[in-house]
């Protein structure tokens, strides 16, 4: 008898290219939203984006409330809450780089409300994914939330981010390949559930970002133009799968453990892209195609090793050693490493001297 089911959520509406922007007002209407939009934006992306799309809204003849929050914390996710409150709004725009666009998306959850995702940097798959991440305490938390009902991604806009918010989107595509692998292993191991669509499509996002990468480059809009479908199409592996997986290995335990160690000492994307150097040494030693990934986030700029990170090398081999106890998530790192093994394969990655 056949049981199986699956429920898809996906963004209905993915609008991407030059001054798209100024399509939000329509996308809005696309949707048949009604009443009044919450733009929830942090201090930088409010002047460069949401004032903009505020404006517009007002041309429309609707109303807009605007909450600018500066942090990624729970205590933010409260306050956007109790502005939608306090504002009346019946949905929510989260304007911004991963941070306001993850609170957005955890209190639209909590709300019960829509939620349009307007990111103004390329810098990871959050973008358009249904999990929000804060750090809380010393660890960070990744929870359900609300996938955005549109995402409307102005190249003109991600184009003048800094260049290294890019590079790290570009590196959180590249650790796709060593994600990938867990999972198969995973599978292969302990019998976890596989989507081979999902897993196809975050190996072939990889593929085509670094066949693409001579073409990413500070400034240019094709950059952000290449860079930004590859998260959408990350993040629709994601929704495929029903899971992180597709995206999120032992390469993003590392980064997540390197987050508790050294709070914001490096981007997101980049602490996963040189977990993924030596996750995927660990996968296929010597031999492995950790040289290709080391060689594909070189040539975009992206760090490749501790001291690139910003890290010492004891943090990183910490991180390293320990990452597995932080989620009931198998991978390559199985239940721990080895400290000497550890050093060993840190150090033939060229990740610590
Ligand atoms: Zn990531």
């Amino acid at each position: 008898m056949f049981e199986k089911s699956t429920w898809i959520r996906l963004p209905r509406n993915v609008v991407v290219g030059h001054g798209v922007r100024s399509s939000v007002v329509e996308v809005v209407d696309e949707l048949h939203l009604q009443g009044r939009p919450l733009l929830v934006t942090s201090p930088t992306p409010r002047a460069v984006a949401a004032e903009p799309v505020a404006a517009d809204f007002e041309a429309a003849g609707i109303d807009p409330a605007i909450v600018t929050i500066e942090s990624a914390t729970f205590e933010s996710v409260e306050t956007v809450i109790e502005a939608a409150e306090a504002e009346a709004a019946s949905y929510l725009i989260g304007v911004g780089g991963g941070k306001a666009i993850d609170i957005a998306k955890m209190a639209s959850h909590h709300l019960d409300m829509g939620f349009l995702s307007v990111p103004t940097a390329a810098s990871h798959d959050g973008i358009v994914s249904n999990r929000g991440s804060v750090p809380d305490g010393d660890t960070r938390h990744s929870v359900a939330a609300e996938p955005p009902l549109a995402v409307v991604a102005d190249t003109e806009v991600l184009a003048e981010a800094p260049w290294e918010l890019t590079t790290a989107g570009c590196a959180d595509i590249i650790s796709n390949y060593t994600a990938v692998m867990d999972w198969r292993l995973a599978k292969r191991l302990k019998n976890v559930e596989f989507s081979e669509y999902g897993a196809a499509l975050s190996e072939m996002t990889a593929e085509i970002l670094v066949d693409n990468a001579d073409h990413v480059r500070p400034g240019l809009e094709e950059s952000a133009w290449v860079v930004t479908k590859a998260l959408m199409s990350s993040g629709v592996a994601m929704s495929i799968a029903g899971s992180s997986r597709p995206a999120s290995g032992a390469e993003h335990l590392f980064s997540h453990q390197l987050d508790r160690l050294a709070p914001e000492a490096a981007l997101h994307g980049h602490q996963v892209g040189v977990g993924s150097i030596m996750t995927a040494y660990l996968h296929g030693g010597e031999r492995g195609i950790w040289r290709d990934i080391r060689d594909a986030l070189d040539s975009i700029d992206a760090p490749t090793t501790a001291t690139e990170l910003g890290l010492d090398d004891e943090t990183v081999l910490e991180a390293l050693t320990t990452c597995h106890e932080i989620r009931d998530r198998y991978t390559i790192l199985g239940n721990g490493m080895d400290e000497r093994a550890a050093r060993e394969g840190a150090t033939k990655t060229g990740v610590i001297d």
